[in-house]
C-alpha cells in the first residue's frame, strides 16, 4: 500500500508530486491513458508562467513539471481511473487494465473537460470540422474559412493561433462584449483576418462528411442567417471533471469540489482536492501548481498525524494490492 495516490498530470498533480516526492512519501501519480500532461500539452506560448522571460510553450512545460516529479521518485501510470473508494482509512483506486492500488491519501486533481455547445450534429462531426483543440487541428484548415465561438481568454488565443493557418477566422460571441483579458482582447482586435460577430449564437452545424457551414441565431432580434465555413472551433470554457467521486464527495453550487476554507481538505479525512476541479475562477497553471502544493502539505500533516499502527500499514515501496 502506497502513503499517497494522486490523481491527475495537469500542473496541480505535478507540483502536488513534486512536494510529496521530496516529502519522501514515494508518490504514485495516475496520469491518463490518453496522453499525461492534461490541457496545456494543447496550448501553445504559455507567457504569464512564472520564471520564463520569453514564454514556454505548453507541452515543454508539462514535460519539465514531469520530469521534475520523477527525479524525486514519483511513479507515473499512464491510464484512467475508473473506480474510487474513498471512505476509510485505505482508499481503493482502480485502473482501467483492473489494476486496484491502495493508499493511505489521495489527492484528485482531475482538472477540467472542455464544455460542449450541446448540438446535435456537434459530437458526429467532432474530427470532421468541429474542433475543441486549435493546436491539434489548426493545420487542417490551411487557407479556409473558420469560426470561433466563445468570449473568453481561450477563444482569444485560439482565434488568434488560427489566424497562422486559415484565412478568415470569425469570433461569435453570444454578447457585445468580451469576458477575455485587455491584452487578449487588443491582440484579436488588431489581428486583420479576425471578424467578431456579436450577439450570435450558434444553432446549427452544417455538413455532411464535413462540415460546410453554421447556422446563427442573433440573441438580441432573434434573427437567423447561415455562414459558409470549414471549420468550428468550441472555445467556451471548461467543467471541472468530477464524475469519479459523484456521491463521495461534496460538491459547492459551481459543481467544483467543495474544500474547507483555503485548504485542500474535502468531506473525507486523507481525500485532497487541487487544482480546476476545485476552482471556478482563476483557473491559470500557475494557480493550479500552487493548489498543488497546498494540497500536498496537507496531505503529508494528514499522514504525520494518523496513529502509527496505521501508517505502518504503507510502505515506501511500489505495491499493487
Ligand atoms: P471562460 O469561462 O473564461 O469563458 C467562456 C466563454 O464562453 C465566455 O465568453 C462565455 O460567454 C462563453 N460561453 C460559455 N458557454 C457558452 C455557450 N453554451 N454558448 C456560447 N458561449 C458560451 O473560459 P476560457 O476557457 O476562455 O478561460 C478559462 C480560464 O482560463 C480563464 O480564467 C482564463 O483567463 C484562463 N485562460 C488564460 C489564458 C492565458 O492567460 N493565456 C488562455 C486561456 C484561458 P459569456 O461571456 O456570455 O459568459
Amino acid at each position: 500500500m502506497r502513503q499517497i495516490i494522486i490523481i491527475g498530470s495537469g500542473p496541480a498533480g505535478y507540483t502536488a508530486a513534486i512536494y510529496a516526492a521530496r516529502a519522501n512519501l514515494a508518490p504514485l501519480l495516475i496520469a491518463s491513458s490518453v496522453e499525461a500532461g492534461g490541457e496545456l500539452m494543447k496550448t501553445t506560448e504559455v507567457e504569464n508562467y512564472p520564471g520564463f522571460v520569453d514564454g514556454i510553450q505548453g507541452p515543454e512545460l508539462m514535460l519539465a513539471m514531469q520530469a521534475q516529479a520523477e527525479r524525486f521518485g514519483t511513479e507515473i501510470i499512464l491510464d484512467d481511473v475508473v473506480k474510487l473508494e474513498l471512505e476509510g482509512d485505505v482508499k481503493r483506486v482502480t485502473l482501467g487494465n483492473g489494476d486496484v492500488h491502495e493508499a493511505l491519501a489521495v489527492i484528485f486533481a482531475t482538472g477540467s473537460a472542455y464544455r460542449k455547445l450541446g448540438l446535435k450534429d456537434e459530437e458526429r462531426m467532432s474530427g470532421h470540422g468541429v474542433s475543441w483543440c486549435a493546436t491539434c487541428d489548426g493545420f487542417f484548415f490551411r487557407q479556409k474559412t473558420i469560426a470561433v465561438v466563445g468570449g473568453g481568454d481561450s477563444a482569444m488565443e485560439e482565434a488568434t493561433f488560427l489566424t497562422k493557418f486559415a484565412d478568415k477566422v470569425y469570433v461569435i460571441h453570444r454578447k457585445d462584449s468580451l469576458r477575455a483579458s485587455k491584452t487578449m482582447q487588443d491582440r484579436a482586435f488588431a489581428n486583420p483576418k479576425i471578424e467578431f460577430l456579436w450577439n450570435q449564437e450558434v444553432a446549427h452545424i452544417y455538413g455532411d462528411e464535413l462540415v460546410t457551414g453554421i447556422g446563427l441565431v442573433d440573441t438580441t432580434d432573434g434573427t437567423e442567417r447561415t455562414l459558409d465555413l470549414s471549420g468550428l472551433f468550441i472555445a467556451i470554457g471548461a467543467d471541472p471533471r468530477t464524475h469519479l467521486v459523484h456521491g463521495q464527495l461534496d460538491l459547492t453550487d459551481e459543481g467544483t469540489i467543495a474544500v474547507d476554507g483555503r485548504s485542500s481538505r474535502t468531506n473525507i479525512p486523507g481525500v485532497f482536492a487541487a487544482g480546476d476541479v476545485i476552482d471556478p475562477t482563476y483557473r491559470q497553471a500557475v494557480t493550479a501548481a500552487g493548489s498543488g502544493t497546498v494540497a500536498a502539505l496537507d496531505a503529508e500533516h494528514y499522514l504525520a498525524a494518523l496513529p502509527h499502527d496505521v501508517l505502518a500499514r504503507a510502505d515506501s515501496q511500489p505495491a499493487t494490492v
